[in-house]
């Protein structure tokens, strides 16, 4: 039998609970030998927005993952030059594990999306499966309207855990408000340490 192996593409800026929950929910679900993370490099889509230093993202991500056998991080996009594309991503790892390995890309469902819309989307269905991963009363309507008729590449799963968002823990830090329970620990110390977020 070849390998099922989760890839899990994100900017984690911070990672916290809700994408970790996520990507187990996805290793059981979908019957996944292992995920690998993979912070992405350079989000062009974020050129105008302040993303943490790539470096602080990828050690938040390991400290993250550290305590499952079955997570890992990869360096592939931080240390790849230019703009980060999950097509180059995924074509990358198609390479290197041969193909005797499936690919399930898991990420948010607005960013699969995008990525989606952004090549032919048959180009990319043929190197992953793709995971969109919802926050629960997110309106599904919405995203078969923008990928009709819903791919069977596709699946959609709906994560009671991603009501925590990276956009709401950055908030927090800045207004002096706990992140506990929210990060692990070893992430809310690294936060305070680095001095993220202020
Ligand atoms: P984003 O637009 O910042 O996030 C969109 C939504 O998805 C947010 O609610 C976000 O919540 C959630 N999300 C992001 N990653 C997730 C994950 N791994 N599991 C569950 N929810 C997740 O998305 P992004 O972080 O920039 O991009 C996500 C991935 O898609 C990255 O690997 C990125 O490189 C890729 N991407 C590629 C292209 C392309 O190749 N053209 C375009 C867009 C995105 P949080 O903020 O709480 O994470």
């Amino acid at each position: 039998m070849g390998k099922r192996l989760g890839v899990m593409g994100g900017t984690f800026d911070p990672i916290h609970y809700g994408h970790l929950v996520t990507a187990e929910e996805a290793l059981v679900q979908l019957r996944l030998d292992e995920v690998l993370f993979v912070p992405t490099g350079r989000p062009w889509m974020k050129e105008h927005e302040v993303v943490s230093a790539a470096e602080d993202r990828y050690l938040m991500t390991v400290i993250a993952t550290a305590s499952n056998p079955r997570f890992s991080v990869s360096r592939m996009e931080i240390d790849r030059e230019g703009a980060t594309y999950t097509a180059d991503t995924l074509r990358s790892l198609r390479e290197q594990t041969g193909a005797g390995t499936e690919l399930f890309f898991i990420s948010g469902a607005d960013a699969i999306l995008e990525i989606l819309h952004w090549r032919e989307p048959e180009e990319v269905f043929e190197l992953a499966h793709f995971i969109a991963a919802t926050r629960p009363g997110y309106d599904l309507a919405h995203f078969e309207a923008a990928a009709p008729p819903l791919h069977p590449e596709i699946t959609v799963m709906q994560v009671p855990a991603l009501a925590i968002s990276s956009t709401d823990i950055r908030r927090r830090v800045a207004d002096g408000r706990p992140l506990r329970y929210l990060v692990p620990e070893g992430v809310k110390s690294y936060i305070e340490k680095r001095e993220l977020y202020r």
